[in-house]
């Protein structure tokens, strides 16, 4: 993707078995690209003590010196985060997981999503007196839960089901109460939320399987929409449905860009997934060129599928510097993005030079960096410059956990389907179609997925004082 939405957020947790500040670590390290901003973990011991680190910065800055004083053979279970804010803003006040105490317990959270009634319930609990230490949508839960604490006589797990069914939108969560665990998911399950063991009793939670593959974990399944999974006494297992699941609501977006293609998410691999919709908008878009240049590193998978099934060789004649950290900046900052864009990637003239070039992408958001990508392909001498996207065009906004821009600065609501090809200074442009794109999941059906920035139908729409798109 040229203009990236903010990432959002990546969970990890281990409950039991050895080595459990270790597992958890190299786990949340293996989810970096789902948030550079803070990092952070929380950790238990034997009798219910807890500690917190968390910190602006990335996985391997934040935890360079693991937290000398804690006595790390005797951690019990951990939640880890990594954050790139999409409510709330980016300081690091907003980092987390968040740790408090509720009637005499330590709790801790660490949420992925956005709750898109989060506006409306901050506004009663204000009223009510609530003091907020954050401005994240995650404080509002711990508020919800000590609020329910009383009525369910200081049951927390209640509490917490309780505040979870006053939520509308997207949470995959993980909770800690004093030495306790537990996992839990949205009921559309907007947001992927796995569950991993390993041989010595241990298990893992992760927003992607890639954290188990690093580990050693084995995957075992995922958490439910709807369902609260606790790991309680003796690291037994223990499920409760939280919410009835009326429709599944997966975010296609994941399999198109977010996830990585080592991870399965909504049981379907990323690398099938992407690779497929490569072949099958090879069928729906086909193109003369010479050489497929994908755009790394999202557009990788899609463009190996793409030359599969075209027979067009493929040629790397984009080279990536590593060595830049993120492309995205404000999204107002737009020439700075730009010259960031600029610096991450390098048209490779040798490869280039007259030639037909297809560029393949996962997606075209503002379209402002794909405009001089191309420019820059052709500067480098390439004859003809065609692009094929991954996906259908973004018209609609996320309420769900993706920061796309305002409508109106999406690049298929700005300029009219006609005219995309020549604002974006193509030979020829192609959108893999919604139907295309579902296609190529193959565990669930397409019913069971939301494509809500493609075409408009929010599976839930937020609270009227919450439509900020
Ligand atoms: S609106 Fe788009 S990005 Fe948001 S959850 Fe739905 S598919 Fe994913």
């Amino acid at each position: 993707m040229h203009e990236k939405p903010k990432e959002y957020c990546g969970l990890c947790a281990v409950s039991g078995g050895a080595d459990v500040l270790d597992r958890v670590h190299q786990g949340l390290h293996t989810l970096q690209h789902r948030g550079q901003e803070a990092a952070g973990i929380m950790v238990s011991f034997q009798g219910g003590e807890c500690r917190l680190h968390k910190a602006s910065g990335l996985v391997a800055q934040v935890f360079a010196a693991i937290p000398g004083s804690w006595p790390v053979q005797d951690i019990r279970r951990a939640i880890s985060h990594v954050r790139y804010g999409t409510a709330g803003g980016s300081t690091a006040m907003n980092a987390q997981p968040l740790m408090v105490n509720i009637a005499g317990h330590t709790v801790g959270i660490a949420h992925n999503g956005t709750i898109c009634n989060a506006y409306s319930l901050r506004e009663e609990l204000l009223h009510e007196g609530a003091i907020f230490q954050t401005s994240t949508d995650t404080e509002l839960i711990l508020h919800l839960m000590a609020r329910a604490s009383k009525s369910c006589n200081g049951d927390l797990w209640k509490a917490l089901e309780e505040a979870l069914r006053r939520l509308k939108g997207a949470f995959s969560l993980l909770v800690m109460i004093d030495d306790l665990f537990a996992a839990a998911r949205d009921p559309f399950g907007f947001r992927p939320l796995a569950i991993g063991d390993f041989d010595d009793g241990g298990y893992m939670v992760a927003s992607e399987t890639i954290a188990f593959a690093v580990t050693g974990a084995s995957y075992v399944r995922e958490v439910e929409p709807g369902e609260l999974v606790i790991w309680g006494a003796g690291n037994r297992m223990v499920s409760r449905q939280f919410a009835p699941c009326v429709r599944r609501a997966h975010c296609i977006f994941e399999h198109v860009y977010f996830a990585r293609p080592g991870s399965r998410v909504f049981e379907d691999s990323v690398y099938e997934v992407r690779k497929e919709m490569g072949r099958v908008l090879a069928r729906e878009c086909p193109v003369d060129a010479d050489i497929i240049v994908p755009v790394p590193d999202s557009g990788m998978y899609a463009a190996l599928g793409f030359a599969e099934e075209s027979g067009i060789p493929i040629d790397m004649a984009l080279s990536r510097n590593h060595y830049v950290g993120r492309t995205f900046i404000d999204p107002g900052v737009n020439s700075s993005r730009q010259k960031l864009v600029s610096r991450k990637l390098q048209p490779i003239a040798e490869a280039l030079q007259g030639k037909r070039v297809c560029l393949v992408d996962d997606s075209i958001v503002r379209g402002s960096t794909s405009r001089t990508r191309v420019h820059t392909i052709r500067e480098a001498g390439a004859r003809e410059v065609h692009m094929r996207i991954s996906c259908p065009p973004h018209k609609f906004g996320c309420y769900f956990g993706i920061d796309f821009p305002e409508r109106e600065a999406l690049l298929a609501n700005k300029v009219p389907a006609g005219d995309l090809c020549r604002s974006l200074r193509l030979d020829s442009l192609g959108y893999l179609t919604k139907e295309g794109m579902l296609s190529c999941v193959k565990a669930r059906g397409p019913e069971d997925y939301c494509c809500a920035c493609f075409d408009g139908n929010y599976p839930v729409m937020p609270d009227q004082l919450d439509r900020r798109l």
